[in-house]
């Protein structure tokens, strides 16, 4: 079967292993076939060889958290994002039960700004109502208490846009809030998209699950929310990385573009930090959880370092080398099991850190680490307390 992948690609692989101990669900199975190189020999298998598509391949693609930490790890520079990307988006096309009637639905509804927030409001009305099993929150890795009433996003100028999302904007607005108000805090003045229609979701979730049209139709309302040359500065590493991967996802000029306009929020403070007043340092102990997306496809968490450093009184290193937490977008959600045996190794190494705090620059891992009794906080809303004392 044609897997749709670029057969040079495919065999760029020389099939060293140096990627193994860098990818989460071999670490946790021991598995060659839940390893990068056992992906790809599955693909190639697939693709060059003829193998029938059967359960075991699938449930191999879809165990793969999409961290990409096999990335940086490889020497030959496998573009393993890509191809495990294509893989799915083929069994999307060619196997209607490998996205389920539900999750396409779904996923399509987080474009939908106004239905998602209405959404949250009503489950967060229910959480207080005790209507909502524990069980379920676990599994959808739900905040502890939703918000009911959002605070609004009142544009400051128009010298950068900050880009809002969908779920993150339900659950976790003041991240943006905070953000904004850093932003500020270096002179720049701030604009929001507008949230009316279908300019809410960048995408990243219908990309992971193999809906490459919806992933396409997203992107391009997300382009069409904020126009003009100004920066766009994403607060979240898995939309930022979705983002600034527009040129490829849509190829075409106006995509590569955008594209390049897209910074993380991070990315943009840290040469700026000069410009930022001094503050009151962060009490406690601060360990940075590396989002991978930040980390592995972005490339650009040293900026979160540099940011936070100025500001906190005792900043520490987790020593797993980056790895990942499993939360991976709806990973925790749809592989529960696998994503808590994941996180035990981040909790671990965040106990042996001695961190009372966490940072992280993505909602999902925030969730999925908060969920275990972490105390997480977005590296702004740090930055934030520290600036207003
Ligand atoms: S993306 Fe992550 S989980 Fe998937 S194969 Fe690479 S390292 Fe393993
Ligand atoms: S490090 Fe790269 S070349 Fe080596 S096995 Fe992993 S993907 Fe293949």
């Amino acid at each position: 079967m044609n897997l749709g992948l670029d057969d040079d690609e495919l065999s760029s692989c020389v099939q060293c292993g140096l990627c193994l101990p860098h990818c989460p669900t071999f670490r946790v199975t021991g598995e060659e076939s839940a390893s990068p190189r056992g992906r790809i020999s599955l693909m190639r298998e697939v693709q060059q060889k003829g193998a029938v598509v059967d359960d075991a391949f699938v449930g191999y693609m879809d165990a793969c958290v999409q961290c990409r930490a096999c990335e940086p790890a490889c020497p030959s520079g496998v573009p393993f994002g890509r191809l495990m990307e294509q893989t799915r988006e083929t069994l999307a096309a060619t196997r209607p039960s490998y996205v389920p009637r539900w999750r396409r639905f779904g996923l399509r509804l987080l474009a939908r700004h106004r239905l998602v927030i209405a959404g949250s409001r009503m489950l967060a009305v229910a959480q207080r109502a005790h209507l909502v099993p524990a069980s379920v929150s676990r599994r959808v890795g739900l905040p502890a208490r939703l918000p009911i009433r959002q605070a609004r996003l009142e544009s400051s100028g128009n010298d950068v846009w900050l880009f809002t999302g969908c779920v993150m904007d339900a659950w976790e607005r003041h991240v943006h809030a905070s953000a904004a108000r850093v932003i500020e805090a270096t002179g720049a003045g701030v604009a929001f998209p507008p949230t009316r229609g279908r300019a809410g979701c960048c995408g990243a979730l219908a990309v992971h699950a193999g809906l490459g049209d919806d992933a396409r139709a997203m992107a391009r309302a997300v382009m069409a929310s904020m126009p003009g040359d100004a920066p766009i500065l994403v607060d979240s590493a898995g939309c930022g990385a979705a983002m600034k991967d527009y040129g490829h996802l849509l190829d075409t000029n106006d995509a590569r573009r955008f594209a390049a306009r897209v910074v993380d929020v991070h990315e943009w403070l840290a040469p700026r930090i000069s410009q930022l007043p001094a503050g009151t340092p962060i009490a406690g102990t601060v360990a940075v959880h590396d989002a991978c997306h930040l980390r592995n496809v972005q490339r650009v968490h040293e900026n979160v370092r540099t940011v936070l450093r100025p500001y906190v009184g005792q900043l520490v290193e987790l020593d797993d080398e980056g790895l990942c937490c499993g939360a991976g977008g709806a990973y925790a959600a749809l592989h529960p099991e696998m994503a808590a045996d994941i996180r035990a190794r981040k909790l671990a190494a965040i106990e042996r850190s001695g961190a009372t705090i966490v940072a992280s620059a993505n909602p999902g891992c925030t969730l999925h680490l908060a969920a275990a009794g972490i105390d997480v906080r977005h590296p702004v809303e740090l930055l934030e307390s520290a600036i207003d004392g």
